[in-house]
């Protein structure tokens, strides 16, 4: 979520911003910081602002030219360590070390973000322990990752842990009403869709056209039995152009980099360049898997919501208390639940997940569409 701008972005987690704040106003901020929680409650966008706070001039994301290029990702300052597929190679910390320990170019200090340094192997990680521990001067380093535990306990070790809390439902809800100015009845939506993941749900909460993923998703599930197998591939083949065009168009705006780096010296420029052109690559390439997740994860939802039909139903108990993710397809549920069983309904998901794995491993997403089809009606 770049582009936040200040700390009442961050929702839900008033233990997390109170220490952050409390330790900037005393000037304390330690220099090697963990963020976790789980997948979409601010915890990056908490490391952009907390970023904004130390290299900002008045030392808080006050939306100044300074923080503006911290929460564009430009800052020279600032330098963000991000997945490259599912990993992050020793030569990217490497180079973040690098600069580290070289003079700030405009800040009073150099940040570090490390977004999902759960995924460093071990050898990145090891090369990275004495930075951490001996951080050089004027320099602080952030790592953000879903937990401790999937991290080397050296290196949790080394830095102070701040926690940030899974939000409920009902939280959702009243953000989305409070904050966004949604309806109650598309907050309720929204939040039931998005199964606690915050980040998810403001998204679309912004931008309709990235729910439709998920609604898609829903749709090739609730239609799939009645395809034939080439009108299968059919959908695969629409669902891959959707998400292509897409990618494409929700590049957000692009910052004004020329005027921009004509400002900064050579050795910054080049580096920026470089680093700037990668990010978009992979901005581009985040975007078009987050859009396959959506649509992968819509699937799984319809069949989620058939295996507890079944369940409830083998129970003999009524079906109206189900808690179905997916209300607005009740029809089209109980209509298909007759047709998949709950044994069914349970092969299916695990064919999405293991789907899912695969998109995170960076497989050609054309492919992955046509086998997932076929798996899915290969009952
Ligand atoms: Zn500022």
């Amino acid at each position: 979520m770049i582009g936040c701008k200040d700390w009442s972005e961050i929702y839900g987690q008033d233990r997390a911003i109170a220490f952050l704040k409390h330790s900037l106003e005393r000037g304390e901020i330690p220099h090697a910081l963990l963020f976790t929680g789980p997948k979409g409650v601010g915890k990056y966008t908490s490391a952009l602002l907390l970023g904004a706070a130390l290299i900002c001039p008045s030392k808080k994301p006050d939306g100044c030219p300074a923080c503006a290029k911290v929460a564009r990702g430009v800052h020279p300052d600032l330098h963000i360590v991000e997945a490259e597929g599912n990993v992050i190679r020793r030569e990217q910390v490497t180079e973040v070390e690098r600069e580290l320990n070289r003079k700030p170019h405009e800040a009073p200090c150099k940040v570090v973000i490390i977004d999902d340094a759960n995924v460093m192997n071990a050898e990145t990680a090891n090369s990275f322990l004495k930075t951490l521990e001996e951080p050089p001067p004027e320099s602080y380093m952030i790592l953000v990752s879903p937990s401790k535990e999937n991290l080397l306990p050296t290196v949790v070790s080394r830095c102070r842990e701040v926690a940030f809390a899974a939000l409920g439902k009902r939280d959702i809800e009243d953000f989305l009403i409070n904050m966004e100015g949604l309806d109650e009845a598309e907050a309720e939506r929204l939040a039931r869709k998005s199964a606690g993941i915050f980040g998810r749900a403001l998204t679309w909460a912004r931008n309709p056209d990235i729910e439709k993923n998920w609604d898609r998703g829903v749709e090739i599930a609730a239609s799939l039995r009645r395809l034939s197998l080439l009108q299968a591939l059919d959908e695969a083949d629409e669902a891959r152009q959707r998400l292509g065009e897409l990618a494409g168009a929700e590049m957000e705006e692009k910052p004004d980099l020329e005027a921009y780096l004509k400002a900064v010296d050579k050795r910054s420029r080049e580096r920026l360049k470089k680093g700037f052109e990668e990010k978009e690559k992979r901005e581009t390439a985040r975007l078009k898997r987050q859009a396959a997740v959506d649509l992968f994860d819509g699937m799984s939802s319809f069949y989620r919501d058939i295996m507890l039909l079944n369940m409830t139903e083998e129970a003999g108990e009524l079906s109206s208390g189900v808690p179905l993710i997916n209300l607005e397809w009740r029809e089209e549920l109980e209509r298909e639940a007759l047709h998949i069983g709950s044994a069914e309904s349970m092969r299916r998901l695990q064919v999405l997940q293991k789907a899912r794995k695969a998109l995170e491993a960076n497989v050609d997403l054309g492919l992955l569409l046509d086998s997932l089809l076929l798996e899915l009606k290969n009952a």
